[in-house]
Formats: C-alpha cells, structure tokens, sequence
C-alpha cells in the first residue's frame, strides 16, 4: 500500500445488511477493527453458522492488532472472542467505561446459545464446533481496556478515539477515529447504531444523543432506510396507553397473564420503567411483575453497579418496587409457568427464539383468556412471527410438537431504539463532512435512503457525496 495511506473496508455483515457489523482499517502500521458482530440474519443456526464462518475466513486473527467497540449488542460484538480462539490473536479491545461487566455477560450467553446450536447442528450426523467456549470468554476478558467518553484517548502510535453518546441502548457510543496520515490527521466517525429520539424521555438508562458536528468521513448506519411508517412520540404515548389498557384489563380486572417476551440487554429495563411509571405509585396494584430469565437478571444487577448519578437512583427505585419478582433458577422458572392468576411476566428471548420465554408460550398459547404482548420488531422466521402472522391457524408448531393457538395476541411497534428515517437524514446533513458511507441496511432501501439524503443535503447547499456500501467497496484516505 501507498505511504502514509489509510484504506478502510467493510467485511462484516454489515455492507450488505443489518447484522454483523464489521470494519477492518489499515494503516502503514496496524491493522484495526471496528466491531466484530454476529451475524444473525440467516433462518436456522446452520445458516447462522455458515455466515458467521464465512466472515471470520476474511480476517487474519494474528493481524489484528486492535479492536474498538461501539456498543454491546450481540451483532456488534459477539464474534470477537473467536478470533482469540481460532488463532494467535493479542489485540486489545477497547470499549467504553462501564462495559466491562456487561460484555462479560454477553460474550459468555452467545459461547452459551452457540454451543447448544452446535449440538442442535449435530444431531444430524455433523461435526460443527462452536466459535468459542466459556474458557476463551474468560481469557478475551484480560484484553479489554475500557476508556473514558468525551475526550480524545490515545491508543496507538498513530491513533486516537472519543467516544460520544449514540443515545441506542445503555453504554452506546459513536466513535470519533483520528488516525495519522503523514503530516495530516483525518477524522472517521463511525456512528455504530444510533438511538431513536422519540423515546428519550421514556428512557432514563441511556445516555442522552450527542451529535458529532465534523468530520472527514462518516460510516454510519442506516437501519430504518426504507420509506414507510415512522414511529414518532405520539404512537409511543399511545403504545404505552395500550400496554396499561392490557395489563388492566387481563391482570387487575380479570386475574390473567400478561406474557412480554422481552431481550435481556436494553429492552428488559425499559418496559420494566415504563410498567413502574404506569403502577409503581399506585399501592393498590398487587399484580407481580415477574423477571425470569436468568440473563435479564444479572444484566440488571450490572446496570444498578454500572449507572451513575439520577439514573442510578431512578433505577434502584424501580428494581426496590415490591411487585417485581425475580426468577432465577430453572426450577423457579418450571414452578412459576404452571401458576395461573394475574401476573406479567418478562421473559427473554424477545423472538421466541430460543430460552425460557418459548417455554412460557408453551403454556399460554393455549389459554384463551391470557395475552402476549410483542413490543418491537420480530424477524421472519423467528416463532414470534409466526404466531403474530397465523392467528388464523388452529395450532402452531414449536420444536416440532403442536399448540393449541388461542391465547390473544397484541404487537406493538413503537417501542425501537433506533434512531427513525428522517432523524437519520436530519443528522446526517448536519454533519460537516466530505462523504457518508451508508452501512447497516439492505440495498434497496440504501439506495432510496441515498436519494433522500442527497436530496437533503443539496437543499442546504452542501457537497457531502453519499454512498452505498457494498462487499467490495474499499475506502482510502
Ligand atoms: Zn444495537
């Protein structure tokens, strides 16, 4: 390569769609990587595994000399510890301060799902091996060195990072990336996955938005690219209106469950504030909100030792809130499905993919007079498709056994932490740049998402050049 250049390529998952977000920068010197996520965009754990493998084949373990962190959503961090174990591999991993613990756990539930999807692999005659074990989270764990937000933080010779908020989920961050180019620096921010505005207010354990103002160049994510409905505040009031219409309605009036499969890392936390906002006041609610998943749990117990300040006390307020129960072993878990009464229960996985929210559903599903309430997007594929998309159909077959298909069934869709449509062309023509690589979103909607922008963007009489990123698209500097 030519002196003093930096060339910058997008190898994960996420040139081309959503998940798996990957990129690898190049100078003189080094070699860094900007996030190492999983991809989960296949429909079994075989097609997971295959495009998971596929991705690790493009990166030389014993060449990565640093790896940097945005935020801890599986798809942006759950395939680094691989590297360490299928190779030579020393890079340092930085992150932002306070992630530590939170990683801990993430890492050590996806050696957990991979190891059981392997075994689900091989009972058919195959011999997968999962991506890492248990053993290898815990070594990886020496390697991460977390870093404060806001100021610029040396950590190499020729390279330097500040973390500014994303306002996505607790701990999110955008990274400003100053790298030495000769006698010039040259700034790449990557936006990592940026949080949704509208539901700031509702969201008291994730630091508020920062935008970044300039740059040289932008990769940033545009996962709701495509033209459609927009959520915006006031569909969220009236989703939380709906959930309270729910719970008063199938808890307090008629004494029946309230099943919300929910993910343990951000989505956990927010609907239990907004159930303590709509109850926790009222002396009168006896209903118990229970918490059975033994992840969501020690997620939370590292939110309370992690957040700071008023979001701490608010948070510790709501975990103190006397209806909340939380089930932790699996026999708790088996005891507690079998009690009928009114009850809400948070169960992960949020898409009935996988963990004890598909054993809840076992048992409701059949119970006409209990609910599930979805709150947010549900992949096809996934059993929380299926049974918000075949209402219709008598039964519903889960690990190959049918359920009788009765119990009601709401979706609500308001609820996302992604930062919607227009807010993502508003930021994006406000930064100070000379291009936009567009990542994080299927081609179609890039490129009418690339229109709109440009459109924007000329309006305000900028020059800004924005483009779709592919799997060959190489950027140098
Ligand atoms: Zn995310």
């Amino acid at each position: 390569m030519k002196k003093n250049s930096i060339s910058l390529e997008v190898i994960g998952g996420n040139a081309e769609s959503v998940t798996g977000s990957c990129t690898k920068i190049t100078t003189k010197e080094h070699v860094y990587l900007f996030e190492l996520g999983m991809m989960q965009d296949g429909h079994t754990p075989l097609e997971n595994y295959h495009l998971n493998s596929k991705m690790l084949q493009k990166i030389k373990p014993q060449e990565i000399d640093y790896i940097m962190i945005g935020h801890l959503h599986q798809d942006h961090i759950g395939l680094i510890p691989a590297l360490y174990e299928r190779g030579k591999c020393n890079a340092k991993i930085i992150v932002p301060r306070g992630s530590l613990s939170i990683l801990k756990e993430m890492w050590l539930d996806s050696s957990y799902i991979n190891q059981r999807d392997c075994e689900i692999i091989n009972l058919k005659g195959k011999n997968y091996e999962p991506f890492y074990t248990e053993k290898t989270v815990m070594q990886v764990l020496n390697y991460v060195e977390e870093i404060e937000s806001g100021e610029i933080i040396p950590i190499s010779d020729e390279l330097s990072i500040r973390y500014k908020n994303a306002g996505h989920i607790f701990l999110s961050r955008q990274a400003e990336v100053y790298v030495k180019c000769g006698s010039h620096t040259k700034k790449i921010l990557f936006t990592s996955d940026l949080g949704n505005l509208n539901t700031l207010e509702n969201r008291v354990f994730v630091e508020p938005f920062e935008p970044v103002t300039n740059c040289n160049i932008v990769i940033g994510e545009c996962t709701y690219s495509a033209r459609g409905r927009e959520i915006n505040k006031k569909t969220l009031k009236l989703d939380i209106e709906k959930i309270k219409t729910v719970v008063d309605q199938y808890c307090v009036d008629n004494n029946h469950r309230v099943l919300i499969p929910s993910f343990s890392l951000d989505r956990t936390p927010y609907i239990l504030w907004i159930l303590y906002n709509l109850y926790g006041k009222d002396d009168s609610f006896n209903v118990p909100i229970l918490i059975d998943s033994p992840l969501a749990n020690r997620l939370l117990d590292c939110y309370s030792s992690t957040l700071e300040g008023d979001a701490k006390e608010k948070f510790d307020d709501m975990m103190s809130w006397k209806n909340i129960k939380r089930i932790i072993t699996s026999e708790d878990s088996k005891a507690a499905i079998t009690e009928k009464g009114a009850r809400v229960i948070l169960s992960s996985s949020g898409m009935l993919t996988a963990g004890r929210s598909v054993k809840w559903v076992q048992n409701i599903l059949s119970c006409a007079e209990d609910i599930i309430l979805f709150i947010g997007y549900c992949a096809e594929g996934t059993l929380a498709h299926k049974i918000q998309h075949e209402k219709e159909q008598k039964t519903i077959n889960i690990n190959g056994k049918p359920y009788k298909n009765k119990c009601q069934i709401v979706s609500l869709g308001s609820f996302s932490s992604h930062m919607q449509r227009s807010d993502l062309i508003n930021y994006y023509k406000s930064i100070n740049c000379e291009k936009i690589y567009l990542v994080h979103s299927d081609k179609d909607s890039k490129i009418e998402f690339k229109h709109d922008l440009e459109e924007a963007i000329s309006n305000c009489s900028k020059s800004t050049k924005v483009t779709c990123v592919n799997k060959g698209t190489k950027i140098s500097l």
